[in-house]
């Protein structure tokens, strides 16, 4: 298999992108333009940083299976990691051989069979639904929330284990209506074993300045601890599990 793979960067020792210690693969190409991206410089594919093989990448994460095996695993990031769907199905099938856990860190926007064959080989998705209200996502994302939503009812049918991931933006996303929808549809998938809270940031503003791009959200702050719980607590209700 010659197929390249246009990447951003590695992460060795992630923590935070699924269970245990992560091996993070940051794809390069994005078509979201989520206002409040903090890696808005992985959104061109044109611009990746390196072209790797498969046999590359697997020799990197190679380095490092003494410790992320057997309670981490590699997480395959981005951008939106199902931009270069062929390659990341290459790499999860080789990560699969080796016998390590095996995540993909998506918005679930790209959803068709090709992604269905893709998922024969991940452990764990952590599924990124930004927003529940239609034109309030189609505001902060520029694209459709219908995928998102096939993408997550999918998992469920096919019994994969989901991360929720939700990113908490005042004045946007952290709208107690919009966290309710939120929970009520994550209690309908069978499949939903956490849900992460991510409060907003702006430690990415200066690559929007750097790229010489606007950021809108620069008046927008951090969510108070308050408002967290809120989310959390909202969660609850609906009998998830979150932090
Ligand atoms: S999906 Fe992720 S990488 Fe893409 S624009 Fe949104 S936050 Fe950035």
């Amino acid at each position: 298999m010659n197929i390249k793979g246009r990447l951003h960067s590695y992460e060795t020792c992630g923590t935070v992108d699924g269970p245990g210690i992560r091996f993070v693969v940051f794809m390069q190409g994005c078509p979201l333009k989520c206002k409040y991206c903090h890696n808005p410089d992985t959104w061109d594919i044109n611009k990746a940083k390196y072209e790797r093989s498969v046999e590359e990448v697997l020799y990197e994460i190679k380095k490092y299976k003494n410790f992320i095996y057997p309670k981490g695993g590699v997480t395959i990031t981005g951008g939106e990691p199902l931009v270069q769907l062929e390659f990341v199905k290459e790499l999860l099938k080789e990560c699969k051989k080796e016998g390590l856990h095996t995540a993909i860190d998506t918005s679930g926007y790209i959803f068709n069979d090709k992604v269905k064959e893709v998922l024969k080989y991940v452990d764990l998705v952590l599924l990124d639904i930004k927003c529940m209200d239609e034109k309030e996502y189609l505001d902060l994302t520029s694209v459709k929330l219908d995928n998102t939503l096939k993408f997550a009812k999918y998992l469920s049918e096919i019994n994969k284990k989901i991360w929720i991931r939700h990113v908490l933006v005042p004045g946007i996303t952290d709208r107690d209506n919009y966290l309710h929808k939120l929970g009520e549809f994550c209690q309908n998938l069978k499949t939903v074993d956490l849900v992460e809270i991510l409060p907003f940031h702006k430690m990415g503003e200066y690559k929007w300045k750097e790229l010489g791009m606007e950021y809108k959200l620069y008046k927008v702050d951090s969510p108070t601890f308050e408002r967290v719980e809120n989310s959390k607590n909202i969660m609850k209700e609906y009998g998830l599990n979150v932090r």
